[in-house]
Parts: structure tokens; sequence; C-alpha cells
């Protein structure tokens, strides 16, 4: 209780302040018990930050808790698709604006001046040129190699690209038969044990309610910890043998199918001094032309599918305003924008 009560009394600002203090240490320091940190905070700390509560922020901690605990209402959705699959209508919206949509396009560095940002150079050598500037949406860790030596001389460019991937393994069963009518289920979570939250697909899609199971699990944090080195059967095996503890019929059904797939990073690894080095999303404001977007600008939230879309609202709300006031620079007309904004 003492800990939810000082989290809804920091601001933004001093909950930054907290960014250099582990979680478990902020929470042994408010008299948590052991057991509530292990049965509660650890699990909250693997299961949505995918780092070990002794690594994880303060700040990113108490931030999240201050979302959990103010909500009245607990409503949790799924997609009703792959999280690839998520991205296929926004393709046809940006087409139909008349957007070129460029897939499996590698782009290898952001071309520009020491304080300046004008095109992107793709693998194929073809050179983009932007009319207003170049959105940088890219894995945070991936971008010392894109961006130009000189942007790192900003300390807060820098330190946004020291931040380190945090690793997935996907693993997933096709099975003969229907084994449970659950949407998702958890384990506690326990270091020595690979998996924690697990999905049947069958009863999460629209119109697969008939199909057999289909169950999906995430090994988290694979490089910083032992699982990692697993073998694909050796993944397999231990996370079959987790999911016989809660559906022991699974020893009866036959797998017709399997697939592990190696995530090299899922978000980043919000641990001790990372909160502080997410960059504003929006416009850089020590090289001209560059723009950040991405789950891992500075959104207040944890790194996740609405942090990434809450980011990139923000940076084109900023590129829009930047065009309007060119637009209006270039027409003389920013004095009538100024003046009738007085007047109302
Ligand atoms: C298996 C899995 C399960 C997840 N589950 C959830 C969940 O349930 N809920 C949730 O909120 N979040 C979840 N996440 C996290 C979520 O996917 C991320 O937070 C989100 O995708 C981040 O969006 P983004 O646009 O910032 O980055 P990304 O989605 O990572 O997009 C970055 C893009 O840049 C591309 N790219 C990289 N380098 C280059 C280059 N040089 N040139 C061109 N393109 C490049 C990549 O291919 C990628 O498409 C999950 C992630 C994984 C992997």
């Amino acid at each position: 209780m003492a800990v939810t009560i000082y989290a809804y009394s920091l601001s933004e600002a001093q909950l930054l302040e907290l960014d250099d203090e582990s979680a478990i240490s902020l929470l042994r320091r408010f008299n948590v018990t052991e057991r509530f940190i292990k049965r509660f905070f650890a699990f909250l700390a693997h299961a949505i930050f995918n780092v070990p509560i002794e690594e994880l922020s303060a700040c990113a901690m108490l931030r999240f808790h201050k979302v959990l605990t103010g909500t009245s209402l607990m409503k949790i959705g799924f997609a009703n698709c792959g999280l690839g699959d998520l991205y296929t209508p926004a393709e046809g919206v940006l087409k139909d604006l008349g957007v070129t949509v460029r897939l499996r396009t590698k782009a290898v560095s952001l071309l520009g001046s020491e304080r300046q940002c004008d095109g992107v150079e793709l693998e194929s050598g073809e050179v983009l040129r932007p009319r207003v500037g170049v959105v940088m949406t890219l894995p945070a860790f991936t971008m010392d190699t894109l961006l130009r030596k000189e942007w790192l001389a900003s300390p807060s460019i820098l330190a946004a690209t020291q931040l380190k991937p945090c690793a997935y393994i996907a693993v997933y069963f096709w099975f003969d038969k229907k084994l449970t009518d659950k949407d998702f289920w958890a384990r506690t979570f326990s270091e020595d044990s690979l998996t924690c939250d697990w999905y049947d697909f069958s009863n999460i899609y629209a119109g697969w309610e008939g199909k057999p199971s289909f169950i999906g699990v995430n090994l988290i944090d694979t490089n910083s910890r032992s699982v990692g080195k697993l073998t694909d059967e050796e993944v397999l095996d231990g996370c079959f043998k987790e999911l016989c503890e809660y559906l022991p019929g699974a020893r009866e059904a036959k797998i017709l199918h399997t697939q592990v797939t190696r995530v090299p990073c899922a978000i980043h690894r919000p641990v001790v001094g990372t909160e502080r080095a997410r960059l504003p999303p929006g416009r850089s404001d020590f090289v001209k032309g560059l723009f950040f977007a991405g789950d891992w600008t500075a959104t207040e939230l944890p790194y996740c599918m609405e942090s990434a879309a809450n980011a990139g609202l923000f940076a084109q709300r900023v590129f829009w305003k930047q065009r309007l006031l060119r637009v209006l620079r270039r027409r003389d007309l920013l004095g009538c924008v100024s003046q009738s904004q007085a007047s109302t």
C-alpha cells in the first residue's frame, strides 16, 4: 500500500529520478514482504518488463504500477490475428493516401551533415530524399550503424543507441485435438523454468472455435538467461513438460507440427538507467530533419505496441505542425494566425 501511495505522489520528473535504483531495492526500502515481491512484482517484472526484478528500473515499475492500480476495470484483449498481420490493414490505408509502401527494403545509413539529416540510403544503393525529414522507427540498438557518427556527439542520442535488446524464443505446438477452452494461462515464473504465459490461439482467433489446440509461448530475455543456449529440440522438450503441468492431457494428444522462432529483439531491456535514455518521440533537437518514433521512445509507457502507436501519433503531430508552420511562413500568414489566436 505504501508503495502504491508513493507512486501516486510522484510526477514524471520525480519518477525519472528513481531510474538509477532497481525495482527490488525500492520495494525492500518500503518493507514489501519477500513473499509478495516474489509472487507479484517479480512476476510483473518478467511478464511485462521482460527482465529480472533485480535489474528492472524502479522508475519503469512504479510508472506502470500507477497505470495498473489506477484502473477500475480490467479487460484483456487479444489481436484476432498474428502480430505481424496487424500491419496488413495499415498498408491499404497508406496506399489509398498515395504513400509508396516498400516491404523487405533495408536502410543502411542516414545521410546528411553534422547537424542535418537529409536522406536515407537503401541496401540497393538507392537514396531517398525526404521533403520534411526522416523518421527513425528502427529498434534503438540498431541505430548506431545507421546514424552519422557526428550525431552521436549528442549524449541523449548516444544513450538511446546503447539500449539493449531483449531476445525471445517463440514456440508453437499444433495438436490433433482440443486440449482446453482457455485463451491464456500463466505459470508462476522462476529463473530455472522456461516459460510463463501461454496462449491457445484456437480459442482466440474468430472462427477457430472448433479447431484443435494451437498453443504458443514465448521464452523471454533468452540472451541473458541460460535457456537461450538450448537447442530447438531441448526448447521444445522443456516447453512441452511445462505445458503438461497445466494440461496433462497433452501427453495423450498427437503433436502435428512445431515451430521455434528466435527473435533477436522483442523489446529493449528496461533495466536500471534506461528510462532516462528514451528519447522524446518526434523531432530531434540536435539533428535537423531527424525524427524519432518507436516503442522505445519516451512515451511514459512500457515498451509495447501501445507505446509504439503513441510514439507514431506524437511524431506525426510534430511533423504536421512543422509543415503547417512552414506553409504559413511561406505565405506570410504566421502573423495573422498569431493575431487571431490572440483575439480568441
Ligand atoms: C513474439 C512477440 C510477442 C509480443 N507480444 C506483445 C504483446 O502481446 N503486446 C504488446 O504490446 N507488445 C508485444 N510485443 C512487443 C511489440 O511487438 C513491440 O513493442 C512493437 O512491435 C514495437 O514496435 P516498433 O514499431 O517500435 O518496432 P518494431 O515493430 O520492432 O518495428 C521495427 C521495424 O524496423 C525494421 N527494421 C530493422 N532494421 C531495419 C533496417 N536497417 N532497414 C529497414 N527496416 C528495418 C524491422 O524489420 C521492423 O519491422 C511482442 C513482441 C514479440 C516479438
